[in-house]
């Protein structure tokens, strides 16, 4: 059935122009048919569609949303890259993503209206409950501070020889990951890190790109939490 995410109220999904057009042209879906719909509050329902949108027929329970809230704090970098990644880390179960710049950025803009289009896509498509944030773009000193408020932070540096997420990384309510940019962290960068109390991990002795790293560390931190 096809997945929408749309508000839900007095028992209707109030789902967009948008969303009406794709329905009827692209689907070819029309009155009496039914999709699914999530509104970002947990919830999901079977809705009959019926011209101006949908009716709310019976709710689906459960969920598929991880037990770990999970931020990724990722560096910029290129776009095409970073739309990977919040595609990809919205059908692993990321709740949160927090971009940033540090000092071996060489990307800056941000596109928070085309970022918000791909997690929405991802979530539909992969059957969130949520979907996941997206910040404004941080600094790497704010990045510091709020990765370790109240999380594990994790960190991989492909400098670190011992440490691996299964060795470091205990389930928790909430998790953070933080992953540099192409050209990785500054030796200073991670010394500030790690006295916020990031830990480094080491994600194998290959160099992955930064797009991979990402995609990598959350899928190891998931199975650890045994979601995957
Ligand atoms: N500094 C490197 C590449 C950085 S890779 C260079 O230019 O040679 C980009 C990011 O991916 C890093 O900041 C790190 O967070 C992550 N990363 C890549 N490979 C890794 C590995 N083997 N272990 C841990 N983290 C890795």
């Amino acid at each position: 059935m096809h997945r929408f995410f749309a508000p839900a109220a007095g028992g209707r999904a109030q789902l967009s122009q948008a969303q009406l057009r794709q329905i009827r042209t692209v689907l070819r879906l029309g009155d009496g048919d039914e999709v699914a719909v999530f509104d970002g509050s947990g919830d999901e329902w079977v809705a009959e569609l019926d011209g101006q949108g949908a009716q709310l027929k019976r709710s689906i329970p459960g969920t598929t949303e991880p037990r770990t809230a999970l931020t990724l704090f990722q560096a910029l970098i290129k776009p095409a890259r970073f739309e990977l990644v919040l595609q990809k880390g919205t059908e692993l179960g990321i709740g949160r993503f927090v971009p940033f710049l540090s000092e071996r950025c060489v990307t800056t803009g941000a596109r928070a209206e085309r970022w918000r289009t791909i997690v929405t896509e991802a979530a539909e498509q992969s059957g969130r409950r949520i979907v996941p944030t997206v910040a404004e773009v941080r600094s790497f000193s704010e990045v510091l501070v709020e990765a370790s408020a109240g999380s594990p932070a994790i960190m991989p540096w492909e400098g670190e020889v011992g440490a691996t997420v299964a060795s470091v990384y205990r389930p928790a309510p909430k998790s953070s990951l933080i992953v540099g940019p192409e050209g990785g962290f500054t030796p200073e960068e991670v010394e500030q890190a790690r006295a916020h109390g990031a830990v480094t991990v080491s994600l194998g002795r290959r160099i992955l790109r930064s797009e991979t790293a990402a995609i990598v560390a959350a899928t190891l931190l998931l199975h650890s939490s045994g979601e995957l």
